[in-house]
């Protein structure tokens, strides 16, 4: 009933009233409407570069909110939005192992952008696999940003100035963000903490926190009984008050955990898209509160 409600509401309203104030903005400066079409691999990619691309570029996000970002399966529907768009904005550094296929059957001409590309990454290496969560650290966001609008630029030299000014107030937009974590995270209490899926190693780096264990290597494989142990004595040992899981994968090993050691489990959420999250910087708040009930 409440679905069918929302449904009802899309239709009589002008979607400019649905638009968030920025979005809104962003389309009354723009000098016309959209050129193009691009698709985006995960959410914090699409809203990146919605608010780069302003009025003049079309966004489709490839990740259903709830879906994990490493283990997606695209449908054809996927598939179809590749077709259309000009092109791919991911993150890379080995996280959508699922673009592949996808990227295999686009057109040949659409422009391939990586996000990462260039960034020093945790876990790389001889015999290492490197860490993706880089968009989970605000500074290398900003890297982001800026890659998005020299790709944008590059393939509409007329909106180029347009993108410079959306990115510049974006940026200043993340800049906030950043010193936001950094005053809350520095008053914490505690600065260790059990992630779930090794999704906030950049985040903990980035603003001096201890990663005393992951639950899960990679996401879906389960925890060794030695290595629960050993995750166990580390929640002892740092006082942490509990286990991370992320919204998108199965909470039940964390529950296990937390359990055996008397702590709570609280769920993070690291694509966002859904109500309340429907922002990346929205998104990186929501996760701060929930740190700040455990940690600060
Ligand atoms: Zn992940």
């Amino acid at each position: 009933m409440k679905k069918q409600f929302a449904l009802l509401l899309f239709f009589i309203f002008p979607a400019f009233l649905l638009m968030a104030p920025h979005e809104g903005m962003a389309a009354a400066k723009g000098p016309s409407a959209k050129k193009f079409d691009v698709v985006a691999s995960i959410f914090p990619v699409a809203d990146m570069v919605r608010n780069v691309g302003g009025s003049r570029v079309g966004v489709y996000t490839l990740l259903p909110p709830g879906a994990n970002e490493e283990t997606y399966e695209p449908p054809v529907s996927a598939f179809k939005a590749l077709s259309g768009a000009r092109a791919f904005f991911m993150i890379g550094a080995g996280l959508e192992v699922w673009a592949k296929r996808l990227l295999a059957a686009a057109p040949s001409g659409i422009r391939k952008v990586v996000l990462s590309q260039g960034m020093p990454l945790i876990g790389e290496g001889p015999g290492g696999v490197a860490n993706p969560h880089v968009w989970l650290d605000p500074v290398l966001a900003i890297g982001m940003v800026r890659r998005i609008e020299n790709a944008l630029s590059a393939m509409d030299p007329a909106g180029a100035s347009y993108y410079r000014g959306n990115a510049a107030r974006y940026i200043g937009r993340l800049k906030a963000l950043d010193s936001e974590v950094r005053r809350t995270v520095s008053a914490f209490r505690i600065k260790s903490l059990v992630s779930f899926h090794a999704e906030l190693d950049y985040f903990a780096r980035r603003y001096g926190l201890r990663i005393a264990g992951v639950v899960e290597g990679s996401p879906g494989k389960e925890p060794t009984p030695r290595k629960l142990e050993a995750l166990i004595k580390a929640i002892k040992e740092d006082g942490i008050r509990a286990v991370f899981t992320d919204e998108q994968l199965n909470p039940r090993p964390a529950q296990i955990i937390a359990g055996e050691a008397g702590v709570k489990v609280v769920m993070l959420d690291v694509i966002g898209g859904l109500p309340g999250r429907d922002s990346y910087i929205k998104m990186m708040e929501f996760n701060l509160a929930r740190m700040k009930e455990v940690m600060g």
